[in-house]
């Protein structure tokens, strides 16, 4: 990793290449004048490249080469029926060579849709766990695959560990280079937050760049965390993740700044928010957004602009995570019926 100021640059870990980088940064000019607010920017994550692309493409880059090195010959995750991580995850694994073992939360859908479709076709093999979405089973599955002579490499829920959020340590250098470029001082950072290693990683890669403006994440799900405050939780993937990459930066749980106001019907339930913000990126400006994750972040977004809790004078990135195919398993909810 190479620094604004070149105090840490311990090189990087080994990475497995999957993605498409550095992923585009545009200006939603059009969108900045129809809302009369704050400068609009989009970094393009959702444009990742593999298997459609996503936040977890550039964690699995990470996880990926750790499986690797460590002698795995197949790669076990989990998630909802409609996981994106799991979809990448799955296209990562054909990439690499490994054998996919997907854990999902429901029950199996006929005929399988958005990212479930794509799983099927990466050739992952899938697991039905009914309520339980966050791989409470992978443990048990991942010894019974031991039992019968694999290799499993257990990669945690949403890719949220040390490894993962290292990647988005880097991502955040990423794109701070890209703004520093076009001389842009971005003053808020807004992205969809859920298992947390994007935000951690974010908040890693703040510190290094010296990125001062704020970044917020939008919880997707809170209601159904653990014990922790979410804010400790990612402190503590933070801090692991800087140990693994032997970077001398820290993130305070006071760094993590959660905005829980738009937790809407819960995990996965598109409402009114999540619509009008889908409609109007798609109508304003051709950008697809998802209806789980990007659609209720972006439309956190348009709320704190109507609140005027960010005005004029902000420069806004909205970090555009992905998540893209889980809209054709949301058509119903998408437009009025009849279509
Ligand atoms: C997983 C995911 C997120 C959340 O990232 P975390 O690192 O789990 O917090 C956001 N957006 C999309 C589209 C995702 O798939």
């Amino acid at each position: 990793m190479s620094t604004t100021h070149g105090t840490t640059d311990p090189g990087l870990p080994r990475r497995f290449p999957l993605a498409f980088l550095p992923t585009p940064v545009e200006r939603l000019s059009k969108l900045s004048k129809y809302l009369g607010g704050p400068d609009l920017w989009i970094k393009r994550d959702d444009q990742t490249g593999l298997g459609m692309g996503g936040n977890k493409t550039r964690k699995l880059e990470f996880l990926v080469a750790d499986a690797l090195a460590r002698g795995a010959d197949t790669l076990i995750t989990a998630g909802a029926a409609q996981s994106n991580h799991c979809r990448q995850t799955a296209a990562a694994a054909a990439r690499a060579g490994l054998h996919c073992e997907l854990v999902l939360g429901g029950e199996p859908g006929s005929p399988p849709t958005g990212n479930l479709l794509l799983d099927r076709l990466f050739g992952a093999h899938v697991h039905w766990t009914g309520m339980e979405r966050r791989g409470e089973r992978m443990e048990e599955i991942a010894r019974k695959l031991e039992a019968a002579g694999q290799k499993p490499y257990v990669i945690p829920y949403g890719g949220s560990n040390a490894v993962g959020a290292a990647a988005y340590a880097v991502a955040m250098t990423e794109c701070m280079g890209q703004l520093n470029l076009r001389g842009v001082k971005a003053t808020h950072i807004v992205v969809a937050s859920s298992s947390g290693g994007t935000q951690a990683g974010l908040c890693l890669g703040a510190k290094i760049s010296r990125y001062t403006g704020k970044i917020t994440g939008v919880s997707i799900d809170k209601g159904e965390r653990g014990p922790e405050p979410f804010e400790r939780e990612m402190a503590m993937i933070a801090k692991a993740s800087a140990d693994w990459l032997r970077l001398d930066v820290q993130c305070a749980e006071s760094d993590f700044h959660v905005d829980y106001r738009y937790l809407g019907a819960g995990y996965g339930v598109l409402g009114d928010l999540e619509r009008e913000a889908i409609l109007l990126a798609a109508r304003q400006e051709g950008i697809l957004l998802d209806p789980v994750y990007t659609g209720r972040a972006f439309g956190a977004l348009l709320e704190m602009i109507r609140n005027r809790e960010l005005g004029s004078g902000d420069v806004v990135v909205f970090w555009h995570t992905g998540g893209t195919p889980a809209l054709f398993a949301y058509a119903g909810d998408l437009l009025p019926s009849p279509y």
